[in-house]
Protein backbone atom coordinates (compact mmCIF):
# COMPACT_ATOMS: atom_id res chain seq x y z
CA UNK A 1 0.00 0.00 0.00
CA UNK A 2 1.87 3.24 -0.84
CA UNK A 3 1.54 6.35 1.46
CA UNK A 4 -0.95 8.49 -0.84
CA UNK A 5 -3.21 5.32 -0.74
CA UNK A 6 -2.85 4.55 2.57
CA UNK A 7 -3.96 8.06 3.66
CA UNK A 8 -6.96 8.24 1.57
CA UNK A 9 -7.92 4.51 3.08
CA UNK A 10 -7.58 6.01 6.66
CA UNK A 11 -9.38 9.13 6.16
CA UNK A 12 -12.20 7.34 4.23
CA UNK A 13 -12.37 5.07 7.24
CA UNK A 14 -12.55 8.00 9.63
CA UNK A 15 -15.14 9.23 7.74
CA UNK A 16 -17.38 6.66 7.96
CA UNK A 17 -16.99 6.19 11.31
CA UNK A 18 -17.92 9.50 12.50
CA UNK A 19 -20.87 9.08 10.34
CA UNK A 20 -21.46 5.64 12.25
CA UNK A 21 -21.32 7.42 15.41
CA UNK A 22 -23.02 10.12 14.76
CA UNK A 23 -26.43 8.03 13.36
CA UNK A 24 -26.00 6.74 17.00
CA UNK A 25 -26.26 10.36 18.93
CA UNK A 26 -29.07 11.39 16.28
CA UNK A 27 -30.98 8.15 16.99
CA UNK A 28 -30.99 8.51 20.56
CA UNK A 29 -31.62 12.30 20.97
CA UNK A 30 -34.93 11.34 18.49
CA UNK A 31 -36.13 8.60 20.00
CA UNK A 32 -35.88 10.74 23.27
CA UNK A 33 -37.37 13.84 21.77
CA UNK A 34 -40.64 11.49 20.19
CA UNK A 35 -41.53 8.75 22.52
CA UNK A 36 -45.01 8.61 21.20
CA UNK A 37 -43.73 8.46 17.82
CA UNK A 38 -45.87 6.04 15.17
CA UNK A 39 -47.72 5.20 12.40
CA UNK A 40 -49.91 7.96 11.93
CA UNK A 41 -52.51 6.03 9.29
CA UNK A 42 -55.25 4.36 11.81
CA UNK A 43 -55.87 0.88 11.11
CA UNK A 44 -56.74 -2.68 12.19
CA UNK A 45 -55.57 -4.58 10.13
CA UNK A 46 -52.40 -5.08 7.59
CA UNK A 47 -55.24 -4.89 4.44
CA UNK A 48 -56.24 -1.53 5.91
CA UNK A 49 -52.89 -0.44 6.66
CA UNK A 50 -52.11 -1.11 2.55
CA UNK A 51 -55.17 0.38 1.33
CA UNK A 52 -54.30 3.63 3.38
CA UNK A 53 -50.83 3.61 2.67
CA UNK A 54 -52.20 3.90 -1.18
CA UNK A 55 -54.41 6.30 -0.77
CA UNK A 56 -51.34 8.55 1.29
CA UNK A 57 -49.82 9.30 -1.87
CA UNK A 58 -49.68 12.98 -2.41
CA UNK A 59 -52.60 13.45 0.40
CA UNK A 60 -51.59 13.87 4.06
CA UNK A 61 -52.47 11.39 6.74
CA UNK A 62 -55.03 13.50 8.45
CA UNK A 63 -56.95 13.77 4.93
CA UNK A 64 -56.45 10.14 4.63
CA UNK A 65 -57.80 8.80 7.81
CA UNK A 66 -61.05 11.57 7.49
CA UNK A 67 -61.78 9.49 4.15
CA UNK A 68 -60.96 6.11 5.41
CA UNK A 69 -63.58 6.04 8.41
CA UNK A 70 -66.19 5.84 6.35
CA UNK A 71 -64.24 3.30 3.78
CA UNK A 72 -63.36 0.68 6.21
CA UNK A 73 -66.84 0.83 7.42
CA UNK A 74 -67.94 0.36 3.85
CA UNK A 75 -65.12 -2.07 2.41
CA UNK A 76 -64.27 -4.83 5.11
CA UNK A 77 -62.51 -7.39 2.83
CA UNK A 78 -60.53 -7.32 -0.87
CA UNK A 79 -63.40 -8.72 -2.22
CA UNK A 80 -65.76 -5.86 -1.14
CA UNK A 81 -63.64 -3.43 -3.16
CA UNK A 82 -63.97 -6.20 -6.16
CA UNK A 83 -67.74 -5.77 -5.37
CA UNK A 84 -68.72 -2.26 -6.50
CA UNK A 85 -68.41 -0.79 -9.79
CA UNK A 86 -65.09 1.06 -9.91
CA UNK A 87 -66.82 4.38 -9.99
CA UNK A 88 -68.42 3.78 -6.83
CA UNK A 89 -64.79 3.12 -5.45
CA UNK A 90 -63.34 6.34 -7.14
CA UNK A 91 -65.97 8.70 -5.43
CA UNK A 92 -65.37 7.14 -1.95
CA UNK A 93 -61.70 8.16 -1.94
CA UNK A 94 -61.84 11.18 -4.18
CA UNK A 95 -60.60 13.83 -1.22
CA UNK A 96 -57.63 12.20 -1.22
CA UNK A 97 -56.88 13.25 -5.17
CA UNK A 98 -55.69 11.21 -7.87
CA UNK A 99 -58.52 8.76 -7.05
CA UNK A 100 -58.61 7.16 -10.57
CA UNK A 101 -55.13 6.04 -9.95
CA UNK A 102 -55.35 4.70 -6.70
CA UNK A 103 -58.86 3.33 -7.11
CA UNK A 104 -57.49 1.19 -9.80
CA UNK A 105 -54.65 -0.13 -7.77
CA UNK A 106 -56.55 -0.75 -4.79
CA UNK A 107 -58.90 -3.22 -6.77
CA UNK A 108 -55.82 -4.50 -8.99
CA UNK A 109 -54.00 -5.27 -5.47
CA UNK A 110 -57.33 -6.61 -3.30
CA UNK A 111 -57.74 -8.92 -7.15
CA UNK A 112 -54.49 -10.49 -6.66
CA UNK A 113 -54.61 -10.88 -3.02
CA UNK A 114 -57.70 -12.98 -3.32
CA UNK A 115 -55.99 -15.23 -6.19
CA UNK A 116 -52.77 -15.42 -5.41
CA UNK A 117 -52.32 -15.10 -1.76
CA UNK A 118 -55.69 -16.79 -0.29
CA UNK A 119 -57.06 -13.08 0.80
CA UNK A 120 -54.08 -12.82 3.38
CA UNK A 121 -51.56 -10.07 3.18
CA UNK A 122 -48.29 -11.45 2.06
CA UNK A 123 -45.32 -11.03 4.20
CA UNK A 124 -42.54 -10.56 1.95
CA UNK A 125 -41.18 -7.52 0.25
CA UNK A 126 -40.46 -9.49 -3.01
CA UNK A 127 -44.47 -10.48 -2.84
CA UNK A 128 -45.81 -7.48 -1.79
CA UNK A 129 -44.44 -5.95 -4.88
CA UNK A 130 -46.04 -8.02 -7.27
CA UNK A 131 -49.33 -6.26 -6.10
CA UNK A 132 -50.85 -2.87 -8.28
CA UNK A 133 -49.93 0.27 -6.67
CA UNK A 134 -46.90 -1.23 -4.07
CA UNK A 135 -43.37 -0.24 -4.80
CA UNK A 136 -41.00 0.17 -1.97
CA UNK A 137 -42.14 2.45 0.46
CA UNK A 138 -45.70 0.93 0.83
CA UNK A 139 -44.49 -2.90 1.37
CA UNK A 140 -41.54 -0.97 4.08
CA UNK A 141 -45.18 0.62 5.89
CA UNK A 142 -47.20 -2.50 6.14
CA UNK A 143 -44.16 -5.20 6.58
CA UNK A 144 -42.96 -2.97 9.68
CA UNK A 145 -46.13 -1.37 11.08
CA UNK A 146 -48.53 -4.47 10.09
CA UNK A 147 -46.17 -7.14 10.67
CA UNK A 148 -43.43 -5.79 13.09
CA UNK A 149 -40.79 -6.88 10.32
CA UNK A 150 -38.17 -4.86 9.36
CA UNK A 151 -37.44 -5.46 5.48
CA UNK A 152 -35.75 -1.79 4.45
CA UNK A 153 -36.34 1.85 5.91
CA UNK A 154 -39.66 4.01 5.11
CA UNK A 155 -38.18 6.46 2.96
CA UNK A 156 -40.90 9.59 2.38
CA UNK A 157 -40.33 13.29 1.42
CA UNK A 158 -39.58 14.27 5.55
CA UNK A 159 -37.39 11.47 5.89
CA UNK A 160 -35.42 12.33 2.47
CA UNK A 161 -35.14 15.92 3.76
CA UNK A 162 -33.98 15.20 7.24
CA UNK A 163 -31.61 12.68 6.04
CA UNK A 164 -29.93 15.05 3.54
CA UNK A 165 -29.59 17.64 6.00
CA UNK A 166 -28.22 15.83 8.65
CA UNK A 167 -25.78 14.18 6.14
CA UNK A 168 -26.66 11.00 6.62
CA UNK A 169 -27.39 11.05 2.49
CA UNK A 170 -26.54 12.84 -0.03
CA UNK A 171 -28.38 11.01 -2.93
CA UNK A 172 -31.81 12.37 -3.86
CA UNK A 173 -34.34 9.36 -4.63
CA UNK A 174 -35.45 7.32 -2.32
CA UNK A 175 -34.32 3.66 -3.43
CA UNK A 176 -30.69 5.26 -3.24
CA UNK A 177 -31.37 6.85 0.51
CA UNK A 178 -33.01 3.86 1.75
CA UNK A 179 -29.95 2.13 1.05
CA UNK A 180 -27.52 4.69 2.66
CA UNK A 181 -29.88 4.58 5.74
CA UNK A 182 -29.91 1.05 5.51
CA UNK A 183 -26.40 0.93 6.33
CA UNK A 184 -25.82 3.38 8.59
CA UNK A 185 -29.41 2.64 11.03
CA UNK A 186 -29.08 -0.49 12.67
CA UNK A 187 -32.03 -2.94 11.70
CA UNK A 188 -33.51 -2.65 15.13
CA UNK A 189 -33.93 0.60 14.11
CA UNK A 190 -35.23 0.49 11.24
CA UNK A 191 -38.86 0.62 11.88
CA UNK A 192 -39.20 3.55 14.46
CA UNK A 193 -36.34 5.42 12.86
CA UNK A 194 -38.64 7.04 10.20
CA UNK A 195 -41.35 7.47 12.75
CA UNK A 196 -38.80 9.86 14.11
CA UNK A 197 -37.49 11.63 11.49
CA UNK A 198 -41.41 12.13 10.24
CA UNK A 199 -42.30 13.39 13.58
CA UNK A 200 -38.62 15.95 13.59
CA UNK A 201 -39.89 17.20 9.88
CA UNK A 202 -43.44 17.70 10.66
CA UNK A 203 -42.55 19.93 14.39
CA UNK A 204 -38.61 21.12 13.73
CA UNK A 205 -36.88 20.50 10.80
CA UNK A 206 -39.80 22.16 8.38
CA UNK A 207 -39.28 22.08 4.51
CA UNK A 208 -39.46 25.80 4.16
CA UNK A 209 -38.27 27.25 7.69
CA UNK A 210 -36.24 24.70 9.71
CA UNK A 211 -36.52 25.92 13.12
CA UNK A 212 -32.81 24.81 14.00
CA UNK A 213 -32.63 27.31 17.05
CA UNK A 214 -35.17 24.73 18.85
CA UNK A 215 -33.48 21.75 17.37
CA UNK A 216 -31.81 18.63 19.32
CA UNK A 217 -29.78 17.93 16.72
CA UNK A 218 -28.76 21.55 15.95
CA UNK A 219 -24.59 20.30 16.93
CA UNK A 220 -24.42 17.70 14.64
CA UNK A 221 -26.06 18.82 12.04
CA UNK A 222 -24.21 20.14 8.98
CA UNK A 223 -26.63 22.10 7.61
CA UNK A 224 -28.01 24.23 10.58
CA UNK A 225 -28.52 27.41 9.85
CA UNK A 226 -27.24 28.83 13.49
CA UNK A 227 -23.48 27.79 11.73
CA UNK A 228 -24.51 28.90 8.73
CA UNK A 229 -25.28 32.57 10.55
CA UNK A 230 -22.37 32.32 12.36
CA UNK A 231 -20.03 31.75 9.46
CA UNK A 232 -21.46 34.88 7.85
S1 LIG B 1 -30.39 21.92 12.81
FE1 LIG B 1 -31.94 22.75 11.43
S2 LIG B 1 -31.57 21.79 9.44
FE2 LIG B 1 -30.50 20.59 11.00
S3 LIG B 1 -31.91 18.96 11.58
FE3 LIG B 1 -32.22 20.63 13.01
S4 LIG B 1 -33.86 21.89 12.13
FE4 LIG B 1 -33.09 20.54 10.51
Amino acid sequence: MNLHFQRFFFSLVEMIYDTERQTTEIIKRLKKEYPEAHCELIHSNPFELLVATILSAQCTDVRVNIVTANLFRKYRKPIDYLNVAPEELEQDIRPTGFFRNKAKSIRGASLKINENFGGEIPQTMEELLTLDGVARKTANVVLGNAFGIASGVVVDTHVSRVSQRLGLTEETTPEKIEKDLQELVPKKDWIMFPHWQIAHGRKICQARKPKCVECVLENLCPSSRLKMIAAE
